[in-house]
This record gives C-alpha cells, structure tokens and sequence, in this order.
C-alpha cells in the first residue's frame, strides 16, 4: 500500500507534551517484563487523504478508537520487540534498531497498513528515548523494552485497507529475563497446533499470529512444560519455539560439528537475534553454520547416538534460551547442557552467543550493531 504521494513521517515536526505528572519508576528488582510503563509514549497518526500527521510524543494514556476500527474486528495489527540499553557511561544504546524498523516495514506491508520512512520513525522513537531517559535502567541485563505498535483505525467494517491508522510506540522498563543466573527450559513438541504455514504470515510480526498460540501454551503449561515447540509438516521439521528462533547445535550425521536453525522460508520469524548469531558464528569460523531444515527424528537419534551437543531459543526478551528436555511422542527426551558442569543450566556456545551480545549490546566491546541514541 504505497504512500508515494503522500506526506511521510518527519521527526523535524514531532511535537512534545512532557506530561505535568511523572510516575515513580519501580526499583529494578521489582520490574516485572511489560507491567510498568514509562511516563510518555509516541503516536503518529496517519489517513489516506494527507498521509502521515506530526508526530506527537505525550503523557502514556489511553488511546480513543471506535469500537468498529478495524483493528478490533480483523486483527489489522503488527508490531515490533526491541530494546534501549545504558551503557556504563549513561550513554543510550539500541541494538541493530534498523533490523526492527525493516521487519516493522515489512509486518506493515503484509496488512496493508501504510507505509513510512524507517529511518524518520526510528529518529521519533530515538526523541522517545531521550524524553523517558530516566526508565531506561543502568544496570547490566536492564534495558527499556519498545514496543512499536501499526493499527488500523477506519471506523468502518469493510475487510480491505484501512483508510486511517496509527503507530504507536510504548515501552517498559524491564529486568533480566534469567535473575539469577540461565535456567533451562523443557519443551513438548506440538504438531496438532500449528504456528505458521506455507504462505501463512509466520515471517510477519503480526497480532494475528500471537493469539491463537496462548491455549497451546497453556496446554504444556499444565503439563508442565514451559513452552510449545512448533514442528511443522509430515516429517515433523522443527520451527520455532514458543516466541523464539530455534538453534540445533550438534554432530550431525556426517560427522561435521554444525549450528543449525530453520531456514527464512516464510514459516520463521526473522529475528534479530537470529540473524546475529548466525553472523557471529560465521565471523567465529569455527563450526559449520546452516540454515536448513531438521526433524524431530533426526534430533532423537542424534541424542540416541551422542550426538546432540546443545540446544537453545533465540530472541529479544532472553538472547538466549537453553533447552533442557523435549517431550515427544510419548516419551521425553533429554537435551544435553553442560557436559563439563552437571549443575550448569547452559551449554559453552548457548552462553558465549549470550556474552557476546550483551557486549555489544552494553558497549562493552565498539560494534556497529550497537547504536548511539
Ligand atoms: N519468533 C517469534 C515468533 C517472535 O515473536 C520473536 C520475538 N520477536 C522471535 C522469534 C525472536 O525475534 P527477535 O530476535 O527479533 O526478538
């Protein structure tokens, strides 16, 4: 849905209301992920007859849509998942925000919601940053979480392109995703619930692809597994688990040392962690780095043979996830962590991606993906 002709976002016209009461911030061990809010938010709101109007940034507050926007009707909702960090200097930091803002564009493109000029949103969301300054905490493994957030708000029930819409950025303040250390997950392996299919929206970062996987969730949960892991298809290939890319490291059965995770086939979320660690590995040149499918039977025989060395989910929220025990077909299957220390809750490679992109992400170690704000 172009918007050639029409007006785009410009962060030179943002117009800013500094809210007259800011809240107390919760004290970083209170901070629970998405339930405190910081005291301002971001909103663009755009039509299709002027294109896209100044950007606001204003007191965090509820939002005036009619109840027939189509938004509430046909799920015409995408958004990101993205983190501001303060490094030791105070100096604010994104990591790789331009990967959002493209996977924003994209999400946005798929549901007709109009179009915008990446990098004018990300200078808004940066504005955003520097007014909420003081939510961003200063401690190691503390970030401010952003949630960008496209709705559609024609008030009308027609299915189609929305005349109206908004973007909306919000974010919190949030605390490590493991407080005291990594704590491996367990998994139960689903194929009756699918999350994405061939031509579905799984690549997309879509609302509509979020809401139908939280019975399943809850369905392991009183199992007492932590988490779905998505297979797909006839031969059960492995996609993602819970709301993560997954990783295989392993011996495969040629003998190679390989890192492996599902390929971009329109069925996998393109992270951004994804995509890091596929790039450090490939810097680190010291395995076998693939993009390619696997199935469940061939994880199984791997751990039948010794062969499976670990496993772990990728994403924003945690970087990484270790994965501790697969339930399938019956029986559960038990993923190696450390082999070296049997009180470990990580593999070395699970732990060294970590590392190394907290690093980067904390300024720690000068690298491109890590943005000054
Ligand atoms: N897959 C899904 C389904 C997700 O929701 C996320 C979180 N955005 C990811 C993978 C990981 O993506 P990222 O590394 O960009 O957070």
């Amino acid at each position: 849905f172009s918007t050639a002709k029409l007006r785009d976002i410009l962060s030179k016209d943002i117009q800013i209301t500094p809210s007259k009461t800011l809240k107390s911030i919760p004290p970083n061990k209170d901070l629970v992920f998405g339930q405190s809010f910081a005291d301002h938010m971001l909103e663009i709101d755009w039509n299709n007859k002027s294109g896209w109007e100044a950007p606001r940034i204003k007191e965090y507050g509820n939002l005036s849509i009619a109840p027939s926007a189509t938004v509430f009707h046909y799920g015409l909702e995408c958004f990101e998942g993205m983190k501001a960090y303060k490094d030791r200097n105070g100096t604010i930091r994104m990591f790789r925000p331009d990967m959002n803002m493209n996977r924003f564009l994209k999400s946005c493109q798929r549901l007709t919601l109009p179009e915008f000029n990446k990098e004018e949103l990300l200078e808004c969301i940066k504005k955003l940053l520097l007014v909420d300054q003081r939510w961003i905490p200063s401690e190691r493994g503390y970030s401010l979480y952003l949630r960008p957030t496209a709705i559609a708000t024609q008030e009308s029930l027609g299915v189609g392109p929305s005349s109206k819409s908004k973007i909306f950025v919000i974010n919190c303040p949030v605390g490590p995703y493991y407080k005291t250390g990594f704590a491996a997950v367990s998994l139960s392996a689903t194929s009756h619930y699918v999350r994405a299919w061939p031509g579905g929206t799984g690549d997309a970062k879509v609302g509509g692809n979020y809401a139908p996987g939280i019975r399943p969730q809850m369905e392991v949960g009183q199992k007492g597994y932590a988490q779905n892991l998505w297979l797909f298809g006839e031969n059960d290939n492995l996609t993602e688990v819970g709301t993560m890319n997954l990783f295989v490291f392993w011996k495969n059965a040629q003998g190679e040392v390989e890192l492996v995770t599902p390929p971009l086939d329109g069925t996998i979320l393109p992270g951004v962690t994804r995509d890091s660690i596929l790039s450090l590995a490939r810097l680190w040149g010291e395995f076998k780095v693939s993009e390619r499918n696997v199935t469940m039977p061939e994880v199984t025989q791997a751990i039948d043979e010794g062969r499976l060395l670990e496993m772990f989910g990728a994403g924003t929220a945690a970087i990484v996830s270790p994965i501790k025990n697969i339930f399938y077909k019956g029986r559960d299957w038990p993923i190696p962590l450390d082999p070296k220390d049997s009180s470990s809750q990580a593999g070395a490679l699970t732990k060294r991606f970590a590392d190394t992109i907290m690093s980067i992400q904390y300024g720690e170690v000068e690298h491109e993906w890590s943005v000054v704000v």
